[in-house]
């Protein structure tokens, strides 16, 4: 009996690249973790992808004979069909890197490459919250919001790499805030940690000391979103900071589900760890805004598959592309 092929997913991240072998049925056999340090310049970056991977593959007991396919996810910019990241941000000073082709040449066997916040939809979709669905959208929660979409097994790239940045809609027109982006009225400058933190320091600016997070504010000279939701409970301030972000967050849900009408919208990233109430609060508002039909059906969930879906979902998208090859042969 022919073994079912293994994978190998590779998610770099500004700080750390994570990779591990998975298996045709999404189960992770090793991970493991090593420091991007994008400073020391890109063709170190290179070199530490290749190593991360040849570590995760030596971790489950592998040889690199046994891998069918390999998925690499980075951060943007990127050429996606092209295989490039082009000038990204969180990867500074690395520009225009043959990710794809470099890995490829490394190790010969069919290599995906994929945008980060993508790779983390389709690993969730595959395995995770949005397992058995058809269509999901996934925002992950960090210091930005991130975004993905999956159709029918299709990871939705956009015809210039740049779909799915659900971060960057559109939510506030008149007096908007400016975004991480450099552009105004993102979502993400509403409803990332960040964003969080900028709005709970203009409200303490307006409160006139009541708030139990002004003596956050005077011991530490800087606040936290977690302490922020941790002080919802009994903190009146921090209470309608947080229901404002459930609310935000429910703008750009129903404009997802007005767009494309998913199976389900699930949420990822550190933000998360503020728990259930936080989505029933994004889930009564998404009731408020949207259409009746989608607004009863929709799921709303949290992510299951934590800071593992990244490079899950690159396997997964080197499986799809071996399964495609091997259609074709
Ligand atoms: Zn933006």
């Amino acid at each position: 009996m022919k073994s079912s092929p293994l994978f190998v997913g590779l998610d770099v991240g500004g700080t750390t690249m994570k990779a591990g072998v998975v298996d045709n049925n999404g189960q992770p056999l090793s991970s493991i973790s090593l420091p991007t340090e994008a400073y020391k310049g890109q063709e170190n970056g290179l070199e530490r992808m290749c190593e991360t991977i040849r570590l995760a593959v030596s971790k489950a007991g592998l040889g690199l004979d046994q891998v069918a396919a390999i998925g690499v996810a980075t951060p943007g910019t990127m050429d996606i069909p092209a295989g490039v990241i082009l000038d990204p941000p969180n990867l500074n000073p690395w520009r225009n890197v043959p990710v794809r082709r470099h890995v490829h040449d490394i190790f010969k066997v069919p290599t995906a490459f994929q945008n980060d916040a993508n790779a983390a939809a389709y690993g969730e979709y595959w395995v995770g919250a949005g397992k058995g669905s058809r269509s999901m959208v996934l925002y992950t929660l960090g210091t930005g919001v991130g975004g993905g979409i999956v159709i029918g097994d299709m990871v939705l790239e956009g015809e210039h790499s740049h779909g799915a940045e659900l971060g960057h809609m559109k939510i506030e027109i008149t007096n908007p805030r400016q975004c991480g982006c450099g552009r105004w009225g993102c979502l993400e400058a509403y409803a990332s940690a960040t964003g969080v933190v900028k709005r709970t320091l203009d409200a303490l600016n307006q409160d006139e000391g009541k708030s139990s997070l002004h003596a956050v504010m005077k011991k530490y000279g800087e606040i936290t979103a977690k302490e922020v939701f941790d002080a919802a409970a009994s903190d009146v301030l921090a209470a309608k900071i947080v229901e404002d972000t459930a609310f935000y967050l429910a703008v750009g849900t129903t404009n997802m589900m007005h767009t494309i009408d998913p199976d389900i919208v699930v949420f990822a990233g550190g933000m998360i760890a503020a728990g259930e109430f936080f989505l029933e609060r994004i889930r009564y508002h998404v009731k408020q805004l949207a259409f009746p039909v989608p607004a009863a059906k929709t799921q709303i969930r949290y992510a299951l598959l934590g800071s593992d879906a990244g490079f899950i979902g690159a396997a997964a998208c080197g499986r799809q592309l071996h399964n495609k090859q091997a259609a074709c042969a």
